[in-house]
């Protein structure tokens, strides 16, 4: 039976194809392996290690940009059983390296369930929950991967190994929130929510309601219920034909959001309606997998760049330092300046979680713009330069590994006992330091 293990170097047919990245980095491994069987895993492992080329473990692209210099490097894609089994009398799903949430958003709402899948249905599963999992329930669920049940990996030494909180607890520990720097996963089990309908929506105004909507938005996150989760943004929405006709090319804040509970749903968009005629909004029960595509990140590869960091105890004068660097008349060009509302459940942390169990902060601030040519690159780091100083009083002193993206290390995410527990972790079971990953310990 194939392993489907074959190695591709640059010279091959089907290298270039494999290579391709989601954020259309052009990455340049030494050579790359998509393996379509765990056996097939541990052959390209061992294959790597045989050589003295380091592995970077990759499902979609979306940070390919992150990785280091892979010149040195096998690129390793698994492809396992892409095919989610829900099981719906036990509650879980059991998901295959490679996969993306799409199949498994509608599997589950197939079977009556929901995921705690983020803003992306393109992102892939497992590469999501090895940095924590920010999902439109995450206030009253905390991150997705306190959720994870159990995981399957190859390690280092081309071993599988099942791992929970009995089998492997290090190791499973770090493996949720620590990112791919441990071992290569290759399936993934993780808990379903109960529902298959959720109360969300989103409006979009014009520009110049910036500040009324970010004083009012943040003056509601101050007593917000748990069963609400939701974000503030000032966007510019690319003139494709994808984005509906109202809102296309233009300059908008929009606020968005999933209430677990369509009273608390109806009190939070009440608060909204002061803020004069939105271009658009729409909000009401609506199937679990419209979720997974409500805040409209691209369904198509683009070459994007962000940076990020937690803010805590927000004053007042957020609103006008935000508008100013991101607003209308600031000349910014990012896709998007945003506010992600954290607090509730993900700001508890869970003793029987891994390395990233909560994030301390109130707000997750984040931006992302394009990076198509130099100068667009040069004008989008300096809009998150920018945005990025303008919340700087108000920082907590961590990153969210998903969302660190801008150069940070583990160092950034996690206080430096969990960094010593990780680094000896990593020492036992890959102490050569083949895996290589966005953010370094
Ligand atoms: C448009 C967009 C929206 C997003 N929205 C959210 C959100 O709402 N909430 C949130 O929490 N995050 C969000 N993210 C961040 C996203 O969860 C992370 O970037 C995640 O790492 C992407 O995983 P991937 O597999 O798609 O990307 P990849 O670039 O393929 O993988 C990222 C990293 O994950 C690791 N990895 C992937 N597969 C494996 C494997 N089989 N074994 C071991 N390691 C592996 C590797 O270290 C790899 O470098 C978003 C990202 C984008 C681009």
């Amino acid at each position: 039976m194939s392993t489907g293990s074959s190695i591709l170097s640059p010279s091959d047919a089907g290298y270039a194809e494999a290579k391709f990245a989601f954020d259309l980095h052009d990455q340049k491994p030494a050579a790359i392996s998509t393996p379509t069987t765990v056996a097939g895993v541990q052959e390209a492992v061992r294959w790597a290690r045989e050589r003295g080329l380091k592995i970077a473990n990759q499902a979609t692209g979306h940070v390919a940009v992150a990785l280091p210099d892979l010149e040195d490097a096998l690129l390793l894609k698994p492809a396992i059983g892409l095919e989610p089994v829900i099981d719906h009398a036990e509650g879980f799903a059991r998901v295959g390296a490679g996969t993306r949430w799409r199949p498994v958003v509608e599997a589950a709402a197939a079977n009556g369930m929901a995921t705690m899948h983020g803003s992306s249905a393109t992102v892939g599963v497992v590469g999501y929950h090895l940095g924590g999992g920010l999902s439109f329930y995450a206030r009253q669920h905390g991150l997705a991967c306190n959720m994870v049940r159990a995981m399957e990996v190859v390690t280092a030494d081309g071993e599988v190994a099942r791992i929970d909180r009995d089998n492997e607890p290090d190791l499973f520990w770090a493996l949720r929130g620590g990112g791919g720097l441990f071992a290569t996963v290759t399936a993934i089990e993780f808990d379903l929510l109960p529902f298959a309908e959720v109360y969300g929506g989103a409006s979009f105004w014009p520009v110049e309601t910036a500040e009324a909507a970010l004083s009012t938005w943040l003056d509601w996150t101050r007593s917000a219920p748990e069963s609400v989760t939701s974000t503030f943004r000032i966007v510019n929405l690319p003139p494709f034909e994808s984005v509906p006709e109202p809102i296309r090319g233009k300059n908008l804040v929009v606020i968005d959001g999933a209430a677990l509970d369509n009273g608390d749903g109806d009190a939070f968009t009440a608060r909204l309606e002061g803020l004069g005629d939105p271009v658009i909004s729409q909000w009401g029960p609506m199937p679990a997998p419209a979720v997974s595509t409500m805040h409209g990140d691209p369904e198509d590869p683009v070459p994007a760049i962000g940076n990020s960091t937690t803010i805590d105890e927000v004053g007042d004068e957020l609103v006008e330092a935000f508008v100013e660097a991101a607003g209308g008349d600031s000349g910014c060009s990012l896709i998007a300046a945003e506010l992600r509302q954290l607090g509730g459940a993900l700001r508890r942390p869970d003793p029987e979680g891994g390395v990233a169990n909560m994030i301390d902060g109130e707000f997750l601030a984040f931006g992302v713009g394009l990076a198509a040519e130099p100068g667009m690159k040069a004008k989008t780091e300096g809009d998150l330069d920018r945005l990025m100083e303008a919340v700087s009083p108000w920082e907590g002193g961590r990153q969210y590994y998903n969302f660190a993206v801008g150069g940070a290390t583990c160092h950034d995410c996690y206080p430096e006992d969990d960094i010593e527990a990780l680094k000896a972790i990593r020492r036992e079971y890959d102490p050569e330091e083949l895996y290589l990953a966005p953010l370094d310990l």
